[in-house]
């Protein structure tokens, strides 16, 4: 298949900025939009990509990839006045890389479809370093051949790069991811107050946590700022407790009883209400102990 020379990026946050530059290296003609124009402009200024005025007029590229927050957001951005479907057009195709319910992921497939415009859902894991050095993990969900266009532009911002299923099965995979991710740092954080209680040395602890059956990602990453009480947001506590909630309901659909994530819920969700939102979700800790 041949490689795209142009795309769009819409939704230029603490993601789609450093995923958008990537293309950018890779040599890709980048058309980006974002609701506060100044970071467009900023990606503009710093790595050369074409500033749009609208969804739609950066949607003519062809290929729009969406970076956003949750599914009102996604089809606001897609199906809003001057929206990327307008300038996708029949034979273009829509990638949404953020993380939101598939319900919602195969219902923005079939309304794009019905005008002739392909879908993928592609959210990624790993947070802002590896968005920054292009090493992301890409789950996409949808028509195989659509991943293969689209790979080449998946391969210019990730490592390990996944066609996983059909339309859907992308978002499935990363809630799944996230909620695990989320309770395994409840775990961390709960673990870190019990030692401070009983007057550990916390850098031992972990480091022997660590070296043991307990490590784990989560613990590499956010043990350091919780011990700190360091909570400068790499991934927003908002965007976590959004994520756990999808999967809750998912697996309600489903049948399937998720009572440690119902647990780790509430947590994030007496921090959001604390003030949390807008930090790093290893703040889930000021709610444990
Ligand atoms: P972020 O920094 O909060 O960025 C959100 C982006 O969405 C910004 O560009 C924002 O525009 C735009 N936006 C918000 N509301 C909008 C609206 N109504 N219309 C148009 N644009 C709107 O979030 P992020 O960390 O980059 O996360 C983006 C997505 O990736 C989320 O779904 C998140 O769950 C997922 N994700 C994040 C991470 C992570 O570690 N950070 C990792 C994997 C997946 P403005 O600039 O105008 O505010």
């Amino acid at each position: 298949m041949e490689r795209p020379d142009k795309v769009a990026f819409l939704g230029l946050g603490i993601m789609g900025s450093r995923m958008a530059a990537n293309l950018c290296r890779a040599g890709f003609e980048v058309h980006a939009w974002n609701r506060t124009r100044a970071r467009a402009e900023e990606l503009a200024a710093e790595h050369g990509a074409v500033v749009a005025d609208t969804p739609a007029e950066a949607a003519a590229a062809g290929i729009a990839i969406t970076m956003v927050v949750d599914s009102p957001e996604v089809e606001e951005v897609l199906f809003g006045p001057d929206g990327a479907a307008e300038g996708l057009g029949e034979g273009g195709l829509a990638i949404d890389m953020s993380t939101i319910a598939p319900s919602a992921s195969r219902a923005i497939a079939d309304r794009l479809g019905e005008r002739r415009i392909a879908f993928l859902d592609a959210p990624v894991t790993g947070s802002k370093p590896k968005a920054e050095d292009a090493t992301l993990t890409i789950m996409a969900g949808g028509d195989a051949a659509e991943f293969e266009r689209a790979k080449p532009l998946f391969e210019a911002m990730g490592k390990l790069v996944l066609h996983v299923g059909p339309q859907g099965h992308g978002s499935m995979v990363k809630l799944i991811n996230n909620t695990v991710a989320a309770v395994n740092t409840a775990a961390v954080a709960e673990g870190i107050a019990v030692g401070r209680s009983a007057g550990l040395d916390l850098d031992k602890l972990v480091e022997v946590i660590g070296a043991g059956s307990g490590a784990s990602a989560m613990l590499d990453l956010k043990a350091g700022p919780i011990i700190e009480r360091e909570y400068e947001a790499l991934f927003k506590l908002g965007h976590m407790l959004k994520d756990v909630r999808h999967c809750l309901t998912e697996a309600e659909a489903l049948g399937v009883d998720m009572s440690v994530a119902a647990a780790a819920e509430r947590l994030y969700a007496e921090a959001d209400d604390a003030g949390h939102y807008d930090d790093d979700f290893a703040a889930v800790a000021e709610q444990v102990g």
